[in-house]
C-alpha cells in the first residue's frame, strides 16, 4: 500500500542550462521536472536533467510492476514546450530503454512541426547515438492543443485526451487542463493545471508576466493551492533580459497575490544566481507573498 493518494516531487528547478557549482547548490542544478501521480497514475512535466534521477527512482517500480503484471508500465509525459532545457534528459531517461515500458508523450507542435517531429529530431544521428525507434520501450505521441484535457479513468494507468466542453470525465483521479501562454520566444509554451480530488496545483514555467500579472494566467491559477511559477530573475536583472520569456521575482508574487493561491513556489532560477542570493530572493519574495517557497530538487508535497 502507498502511504500516499496524491503526490507532485520536483527534480529539476533550474532555468536555461544545468549547474553543478563548486561550492554545490542545495536548491538544486538540474533543469525542468516535475512528477505528479496517483499510486496508479504517473505524469512527468517536461524532461530536463531533472528526469535522469527520477528515471532511476522509477526503476524498482517498473521491474515490481513487470513481475506482477502482463501489462506495461505506462508514463506520461507531458511538455510545456521544448526548448533545450526541459528537454536534455529524455534520452538519458532510463525506462525509455525498457520495453515493458509504454510512454504517452503529449506535448506541442511548434512552428508547424509536429511534436514527435521535434521529439525525433533531438535524436537524431548528429546529435545522439541512439534514435527515436531505437528507444526500446512502446510509444505515444499526441499534439496537444488548448482545447485539450488529460485524464484517467481510476483503475487505468493509460492516460485518455478529451475535448473541454465535450469530455466530462466521471471521476478522474488526475485531470489536467492547459493554458497556451504566448510570450515565450518563439511559439509560447504550455501552462498545465492538475486537479486531484479538490486539489489544484499550477505548473506555470517558462511564463513572462510583464506588468500587473497576465490576467489569464490568474483565471487559470485561480484559488490553486501550488503556483510553480517561473521566477528566473530579481528585479534587477529583470531590467535587463525583459522580453527573453521569463518572470521576475516581483512578477510571480503578483501573480500569486491576484491568483489567491495558497502557496508560490518560485521556479526555474537563473544558473547565474547562488544558493545564497536565491534564499535572498526567497526572503525578500515573503515580503511580497508571504506563503513563498523557492522550488528546490527535493521539494515534495504528498496528500
Ligand atoms: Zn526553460
Ligand atoms: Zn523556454
Amino acid at each position: 500500500m502507498s502511504d500516499y493518494q496524491f503526490m507532485a516531487k520536483l527534480y529539476g528547478v533550474r532555468g536555461s542550462y544545468p549547474i553543478a557549482p563548486e561550492e554545490g547548490t542545495k536548491v538544486g542544478g538540474n533543469t525542468t521536472c516535475l512528477m505528479v501521480r496517483t499510486p496508479e497514475h504517473v505524469v512527468i512535466f517536461d524532461a530536463g536533467s531533472g528526469i535522469i534521477r527520477l528515471g532511476k527512482e522509477l526503476i524498482p517500480e517498473i521491474i515490481q510492476h513487470n513481475q506482477t503484471s502482463h501489462q506495461p508500465f505506462h508514463i506520461t509525459l507531458l511538455f510545456t514546450h521544448t526548448h533545450t532545457d526541459h528537454l536534455l534528459g529524455l534520452p538519458f531517461f532510463t525506462p525509455i530503454y525498457m520495453p515493458n515500458v509504454h510512454l504517452h508523450f503529449i506535448g506541442p507542435a511548434t512552428l508547424g512541426m509536429d511534436f514527435e517531429d521535434i521529439i525525433a529530431t533531438t535524436v537524431i544521428p548528429q546529435f545522439f547515438p541512439v534514435g527515436i525507434n531505437e528507444f526500446r520501450c512502446r510509444k505515444s505521441f499526441h499534439n496537444i492543443d488548448e482545447n485539450m484535457m488529460v485524464y484517467f479513468n481510476p483503475d487505468n494507468p493509460v492516460p485518455l485526451i478529451g475535448r473541454i466542453g465535450e469530455t466530462e470525465p466521471a471521476f478522474s483521479p488526475l485531470t489536467i487542463y492547459n493554458m497556451k501562454y504566448y510570450f515565450h520566444p518563439k511559439d509560447g509554451s504550455y501552462v498545465y493545471r492538475v486537479e486531484s480530488n479538490d486539489k489544484k496545483l499550477v505548473f506555470a514555467t517558462d511564463v513572462e508576466e510583464y506588468h500587473g500579472a497576465d490576467q489569464r494566467l490568474v483565471t487559470f491559477s485561480k484559488n490553486a493551492d501550488v503556483l510553480i511559477h517561473d521566477a528566473q530573475y530579481t528585479a534587477e536583472q529583470y531590467r535587463k533580459f525583459s522580453g527573453y520569456g521569463h518572470s521576475s521575482v516581483d512578477l510571480a508574487c503578483e501573480a500569486a497575490r491576484q491568483a489567491e493561491v495558497q502557496k508560490l513556489l518560485l521556479f526555474h532560477h537563473d544558473p547565474n544566481n547562488t544558493d545564497q542570493m536565491l534564499y535572498d530572493i526567497e526572503k525578500y519574495a515573503r515580503t511580497l507573498f508571504p506563503n513563498t517557497e523557492l522550488a528546490t530538487e527535493h521539494w515534495e508535497w504528498k496528500l
